[in-house]
């Protein structure tokens, strides 16, 4: 695990607490804010409008890992606003036709979806292949975060803007769902452990 510059531990997946989940505003140079960086070096880039950047995940937790970022400073789900509702459905079109090309004819399944509270600050979007085929994926954190309720599909975030005008997830129950058992997410059969779980799900990648 990389050590953030300010000296503390620097999560791949989310922690128990954030900037961007509470808290006071992360410093300029805080891991956290580390996405912003990401968003501005071309080499991570693998789209870019006038309204969006879609970067690579630089820890992905799948064979396709993309993140869909908005250019408008948006710090997270509860900073929505139904004026926003344009630009979550362009980050979800445009998502879904770059994940879908790079996957290509390998015939992996996707889905485009948000944390319930994330770890990185300024809002995004994972597009990501259902495979979790990843080194990077290494801890039940990660799998519960990806695989369980936690994992909120971004057609329900775009519903739930338009019918009850904000967002919200803490009905959810966040900080249990990432404490679920780890159960394989196509078979659901339960593993006790992550080397148990990633030698399982690999069964069902589908061989092209
Ligand atoms: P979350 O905030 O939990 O929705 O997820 C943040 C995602 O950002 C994770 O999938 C990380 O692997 C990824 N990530 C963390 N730091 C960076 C970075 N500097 N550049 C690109 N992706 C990152
Ligand atoms: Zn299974």
């Amino acid at each position: 695990m990389a050590t953030a510059r300010t000296g503390t531990k620097r999560p791949e997946g989310p922690p128990s607490s954030s900037s961007s989940s509470g808290g006071p505003p992360a410093k300029k140079g805080h891991w956290s804010l580390g996405l912003l960086d990401t968003m501005k070096d071309p080499s991570s880039q693998v789209y870019t409008d006038d309204r969006i950047v879609i970067i690579k995940d630089k820890y992905p937790k799948a064979r396709f890992h993309y993140l869909v970022l908005p250019r408008e400073q948006i710090a997270k789900l509860k900073t929505l606003k139904p004026s926003h509702l344009d630009l979550l459905r362009h980050m979800e079109e445009v998502g879904d036709k770059v994940i879908k090309e790079a996957i290509g004819e390998e015939g992996l399944t996707y889905r485009l979806g948000y944390h319930a509270v994330p770890s990185m600050s300024h809002l995004h979007l994972h597009a990501i292949s259902q495979d979790f085929d990843s080194p990077s994926l290494k801890t039940k954190k990660h799998w519960n975060s990806f695989t369980s309720a936690y994992f909120v599909d971004s057609k329900e975030v775009i519903d739930q803007l338009e019918k009850e005008g904000k967002v919200d997830t803490s009905s959810k129950n966040p900080d249990a769902l990432l404490k679920l058992p780890l159960r394989c997410h196509v078979c659901k059969l339960e593993l006790g452990n992550i080397p148990k779980l990633k030698a399982h799900i690999v069964k069902h990648i589908k061989k092209s």
